[in-house]
C-alpha cells in the first residue's frame, strides 16, 4: 500500500517529534524518518527512566554517553573534541539531562506573546515543571544562602524546571519523544515513524521534489529537516544547499561542573532522604553566564575518604558559559561528508570563562568542600548545545540559512527545525527554546 504525507521530517529527536506533534494536531499526515536504531523501549522513550538507572543514578551519564559519536578530535578545543551525534530512535532526546529553562537571548522572531504562547506550548509538550522542589531541604537552605549572595545583583535565585513528572511512587519519569507523542491524542495517529536514513535533498529550482533515501525515494508536500544542529547542515551541504551562512556563526557551551560535599546546615539531618535540589541563576545584569546547583548527574569518579558520601549531603555546580556568534567560528563540511569544526574562543569568551570559574569556587566555599576527585573541570569543549550552524536571519543578506519561519532561503517546501536555527548567544540550555521553535515552523506549514 502506498502511503501518501502532507509533510515529511528527518530526525525523531525533541525537535523532530513536536514539529511532528503540532502538524499532525493542525491536520497533517506526518511521515518521520529515522537512521537510527532504538536503544530504549518503547523507541523514543528516555534512556533514564530503566529500572537500573533508578536503583544506581550515578551509572547513568557513562552508560549514556556511550551513544554519543565524537566528531572531531583533531585539534583540542577549537576542533570541540566533545561534538557529538546521537544516532538512535529519539534522537539525543532519550539521553539528554532534561533541564528546561527559557531562553534568555531571543531575538524578534516573533512578539513577545507569541514567544510565551511558543514556551507554554513546548512545557506542555515536554511537561517541564519544578514540582516537589519545595520539599527539598537543600533546595530551601542552599536557596536562602544563594539568595544573600547575589543580593546586590541583578542575578536571581529561581527553581530550576525540568521536563518530567513525578510518578505515585515518588520517582521522577524523564520526557523523551516518545512521551511528547503518546500526549498527542487522535493526533497521534497522523504520525508514522520509519527507521530510514535522508540520503539527499533533491530539488528543482525552488521546490524540494523529494528526499532519496536509504530504501527509496519519499515525497511529500513539505520536508523539515530535524536532524540536530550538525547532521542538518550535513544533509543540506550534501544536498548541494550550500548558502554562505551554513555551518558559521556557530556558537556552543563550554561547561565547568564540580561536585560539592555541602555543609550539615543545608541537609537534612543524617540517614535521612531529601529531594534532589535544582537552583538556577540566571545571566543578568553584567554576568552573561548560567549557574545551576543541583544535584543530578556527575561525570566524576570519586576518590579517597569521600568515595561513599550520602547523596542528601552532595550537590553539582554547573557554569554553562556563552561563546559569541562570530562568522568564522564554523563548522567545515567536506565533499567525502565529514565535518570538522573551527571554533577558536575569543578574548571575550575567555573571560567569560574565567568569571564563571572564579564564582563557581567561591559558591563552593560557601556552600562546602570539593568532593575528593570531583574538582572544576571544564568538560570536553563543545560537549553540548551547539547552535547558530543554521541559523535564521530577517532577510536574505547571507547570515543566514532560514527565514522567521525556519524556511530554508529560496526554498519554498524545505524547513528547518533544529537548534542550529537560533542566532543569538543564548546562555541557557537551548531545547527548551528548539522545541518551542519547532512548533513555531510547524505553525507555518500549510497541512
Ligand atoms: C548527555 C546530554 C545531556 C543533555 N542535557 C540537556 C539538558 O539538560 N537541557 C537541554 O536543554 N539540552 C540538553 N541536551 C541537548 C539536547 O539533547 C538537544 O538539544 C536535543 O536533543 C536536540 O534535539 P534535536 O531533535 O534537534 O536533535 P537530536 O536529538 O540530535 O535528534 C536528531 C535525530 O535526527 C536523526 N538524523 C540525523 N540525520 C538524519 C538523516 N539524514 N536521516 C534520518 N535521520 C537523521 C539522528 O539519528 C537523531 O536521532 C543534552 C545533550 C546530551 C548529549
Amino acid at each position: 500500500m502506498t502511503m501518501s504525507y502532507d509533510v515529511v521530517i528527518a530526525g525523531s529527536g525533541p525537535l523532530g517529534i513536536a514539529a511532528a506533534r503540532r502538524l499532525a494536531e493542525r491536520g497533517a499526515d506526518v511521515l518521520v524518518l529515522e537512521q537510527g536504531d532504538a536503544i530504549s523501549d518503547p523507541p523514543g522513550s528516555h534512556y533514564r527512566n530503566s529500572d537500573r538507572f533508578v536503583a544506581q543514578p550515578d551509572s547513568y551519564l557513562p552508560a549514556a554517553t556511550k551513544y554519543l559519536e565524537f566528531i572531531d578530535d583533531s585539534r583540542p578545543r577549537d576542533a570541540l573534541p566533545g561534538a557529538a551525534v546521537t544516532r538512535a530512535a529519539g534522537g539525543q532526546g532519550v539521553i539528554w539531562t532534561n533541564l528546561c529553562p527559557r531562553g534568555d537571548a531571543l531575538w524578534p522572531v516573533m512578539s513577545d506573546e507569541e514567544w510565551s504562547a511558543r514556551y507554554r506550548l513546548a512545557e506542555e509538550y515536554l511537561l517541564v515543571q519544578s514540582d516537589g522542589l519545595d520539599r527539598s531541604i537543600r533546595q530551601k537552605r542552599i536557596g536562602a544562602e544563594l539568595e544573600k549572595y547575589f543580593e546586590t545583583t541583578d542575578r536571581k535565585v529561581e527553581a530550576l524546571p525540568v521536563a518530567g513528572h513525578f510518578l505515585e511512587s515518588g520517582i521522577l519519569h524523564y520526557t523523551a519523544p516518545f512521551d511528547i507523542l503518546s500526549a498527542a491524542g487522535e493526533a497521534r495517529n497522523k504520525v508514522s515513524i520509519r527507521r530510514d536514513r535522508v540520503n539527499r535533498v533533491v530539488s528543482e529550482g525552488h521546490k524540494v521534489k523529494h528526499l532519496e533515501t536509504t530504501s527509496g525515494r519519499v515525497e511529500a508536500a513539505g520536508y523539515v529537516i530535524a536532524g540536530g544542529a550538525i547532521a542538518t547542515p550535513q544533509l543540506l551541504f550534501r544536498s548541494g544547499i550550500r548558502p554562505d551562512a551554513l555551518g558559521r556563526y556557530l556558537s556552543y557551551h563550554p561547561l565547568a561542573v564540580c561536585q560539592i560535599v555541602v555543609a550539615p546546615e543545608f541537609c537534612s539531618a543524617e540517614g535521612v532522604a531529601d529531594v534532589d535540589p535544582r537552583i538556577q541563576i540566571r545571566p543578568g545584569g553584567e554576568t552573561p553566564w548560567y549557574t545551576l546547583v543541583l544535584h543530578d548527574v556527575s561525570p566524576f569518579d570519586p576518590s579517597g575518604d569521600d568515595t561513599e558520601i550520602p547523596p542528601n549531603r552532595l550537590v553539582e555546580i554547573q557554569s554553562i558559559c556563552p561563546v559569541d556568534n562570530e562568522e568564522h567560528k564554523r563548522a567545515i563540511f567536506h565533499e567525502e561528508g565529514r565535518v570538522t569544526f573551527d571554533v577558536p574562543l575569543s578574548d571575550a569568551d575567555l573571560g567569560r570563562m574565567s568569571g564563571a570559574e572564579a564564582e563557581a569556587r567561591e559558591l563552593a566555599d560557601l556552600l562546602g568542600r570539593i568532593r575528593q576527585g570531583c574538582a572544576l573541570a571544564w568538560m570536553p569543549f563543545g560537549f553540548a548545545h551547539m547552535t547558530g550552524t543554521t541559523r535564521m536571519s530577517a532577510s536574505n543578506d547571507g547570515t543566514g540559512v532560514a527565514d522567521y519561519q525556519g524556511r530554508v532561503w529560496d526554498y519554498d517546501n524545505l524547513f528547518l527545525a533544529t537548534n542550529g536555527l537560533i542566532p543569538t548567544r543564548m546562555s541557557v540550555n537551548p531545547t527548551l527554546t528548539g522545541v518551542s521553535l519547532a512548533i513555531h515552523v510547524a505553525e507555518h506549514i500549510q497541512p
